[in-house]
């Protein structure tokens, strides 16, 4: 296979994570014999430094006409760099947030594993880290709350502030249609989250899903509200395979979805288009406090690289291959300086940001 895939590196953190997912790209192709054709652009700050905005129409002319994106993170120490003395709508995250919407990035994924071998990062009770998970989220990205109209005004001596919540059939349709396809790639278990004794945007989504079902026989859906789902997400994680909501009820669960992992650093994500296009970036931000020291965790950007490979290029043998190099060099004990436990009495060594892409690269 022959593929154009943009890197967006960023700020902070980014490049040098973003620098060790190219690396296990690029042994992959080899190890396949796959054409990956890689080209840098500017996101966020350094764009602010190079070209005066945060993303440009080239970069976004540029990402529209490849397979897909891989991204580091944006952002400087807010308060302190000079990117956050510019208006809000020149300042770095604004460049992410206008790449999402001139991509119609509508599907948002959020895996959140816990593995064994980093059981004692999990917060949660001993036994129900032993058990483990694994969640796929799928958060429905560009309708809802945040996309309706946001006022606030002044009535009868008062202020009133109003947020609309709107979703149209056809937005709810594509979003179940995508979570169907990856619960049937998956243990086929879907469960679709939402305020149904209360919203009629709620109620809508449920009547849309059970439709949508009939179309996935090997699908078994299920319907839960969002506060009993959080609420079982601390207690029994382990009975989710893939979740399925709307835009805010999934922005907060899927953080704390991250959390009960215990490793930010480890979460990939990726954002989906109708068809197979997609951008694929690590669910963390881009770490100042850390940044130029070869001390980050690359594992989060190499699981998004295997994730742009598994969902926009079709190759699931070359994904997996790379979630078990990376699972093999947790077993071996490598850790980054973010998941080594304080005890290393138990062989753990202690990687820097390449040593650990090296590890990967080894391995596939
Ligand atoms: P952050 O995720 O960058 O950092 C939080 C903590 O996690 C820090 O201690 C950091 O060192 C650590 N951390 C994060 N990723 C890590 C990794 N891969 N390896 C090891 N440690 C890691 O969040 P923050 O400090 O709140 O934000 C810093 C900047 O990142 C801000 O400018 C913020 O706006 C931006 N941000 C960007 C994105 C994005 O690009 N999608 C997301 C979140 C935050």
């Amino acid at each position: 296979m022959r593929a154009d895939i943009i890197m967006l590196p960023g700020d902070g953190i980014g490049p040098e994570i973003v620098a060790e997912a190219r690396k296990v790209l690029e042994r992959t192709a080899v190890r396949f014999g796959h054409e990956f054709h890689f080209q840098e652009l500017l996101i966020g700050g350094c764009s602010i430094d190079a070209y005066g905005e945060p993303l440009t129409e080239e970069t976004i002319e540029r990402c529209c006409r490849a397979d897909a994106v891989l991204m580091g993170a944006i952002g400087g120490r807010v308060g302190q760099s000079l990117w956050y003395e510019l208006p809000p709508e020149r300042r770095p995250e604004a460049g992410l947030l206008r790449l999402r919407k001139s991509l119609r990035l509508f599907c948002n994924l959020r895996p959140a594993k816990l593995y064994s071998e980093l059981r004692n990062a999990c917060p949660l009770r001993t036994e129900i880290a032993e058990r483990g998970f694994d969640v796929m989220m799928v958060r429905e990205l560009t309708g809802g709350i945040y996309f309706g109209t946001h006022s606030t005004e002044e009535l009868d001596g008062e202020l009133v502030a109003t947020d609309t919540l709107c979703y149209r059939e056809s937005e709810i349709r594509r979003i179940a249609r995508k979570a169907f396809e990856i619960a049937e790639k998956r243990e086929g278990r879907l469960c679709s989250v939402d305020k149904a004794n209360v919203l009629a945007s709620s109620r809508l989504w449920r009547r849309l899903l059970t439709e949508e079902a009939a179309r996935y026989p090997s699908v078994r859906l299920s319907h839960a509200l969002v506060d009993s789902t959080s609420m079982q997400l601390v207690r029994d994680p382990a009975q989710f395979d893939v979740i399925v909501t709307e835009n805010m009820f999934g922005d907060i669960l899927s953080d704390e979805m991250a959390e009960i992992t215990g490793s930010l650093g480890m979460l990939p994500s990726a954002s989906l288009r109708e068809d197979s296009f997609g951008l694929y970036e690590p669910s963390g931000g881009s770490a100042p406090d850390i940044a130029g020291q070869n001390v980050a965790n690359p594992l989060a950007a190499i699981l998004s690289a295997a994730m742009l490979l598994r969902y926009s290029l079709n190759l699931t043998t070359e994904a997996e291959c790379i979630e078990e190099a990376v699972e093999e060099a947790l077993r071996r004990g490598f850790r980054t300086r973010d998941i080594a436990e304080r005890d290393s009495a138990g062989g753990q060594r202690v990687l820097s940001t390449s040593e650990m892409g090296d590890r990967i690269a080894e391995q596939i």
